[in-house]
């Protein structure tokens, strides 16, 4: 779960973005999951490095291994961007996962050991190793006030995915908590944007 100073920087540095956030959110599709996401168009756009999110973008929320579904977008992404452009951003980085991509994208790196999302560490380093700047990384998430907040902290392209991957059967409490969380950051956008 996250901490008390942790949502409290996600309010209050998603206060001072809240129009760019507003403006994010009105612009992106309910449907928009990973699968609408075309790599072409990303890279024809500018997009030159991708840092993805793991909950609820690749997989359902505690999910150990992305889905076949996201494996095979993955897959075209890695032949668009290079695996080395591409990275795992989570606020859950395991080590379960970190194996699971090891031996499928061993190309992919995970950023760790900075301050989590909406901080903008994590997408700095990220531009960093991928040697691009920030207006040419686009950070895929499904949290306005986590991974999309960060990006725009940080210079960085958001993309929100308005439709996560979620699995009540799994992780129930969770799910719904998460999902709770989802809905009260697009009420206090919409009412604050
Ligand atoms: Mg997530």
């Amino acid at each position: 779960m996250p901490s008390i100073s942790h949502i409290s920087a996600g309010f209050s540095l998603g206060f001072a973005h809240r129009k760019a956030l507003y403006q994010l959110l009105a612009a992106t599709p309910e449907n928009c999951s990973v699968l609408q996401l075309d790599p072409d168009q990303l890279f024809s756009s500018g997009v030159e490095a991708l840092a993805l999110d793991f909950d609820g973008v690749l997989a359902a929320h505690g999910a150990p291994t992305p889905l076949p579904e996201t494996i095979e977008w993955m897959k075209l992404c890695e032949a668009v961007f290079g695996g080395s452009r591409i990275f795992i951003l989570s606020n859950k980085p395991t080590e379960e996962r970190r194996r699971w991509f090891t031996e499928h994208f061993p190309a992919m790196r995970f950023i760790s050991g900075v301050r989590k999302k909406p901080y903008p560490d994590g997408l700095l380093k990220t531009a960093e190793l991928a040697g691009v700047t920030l207006s040419r990384v686009l950070m895929v998430d499904d949290r306005l006030l986590t991974g999309c907040l960060a990006a725009l902290v940080a210079g960085a392209r958001p993309c929100y995915i308005r439709n996560p991957y979620v699995s009540f059967g799994d992780h129930m409490f969770s799910e719904a908590f998460f999902g709770s969380i989802r809905w009260v950051e697009r009420v206090l956008i919409k009412c604050l944007g």
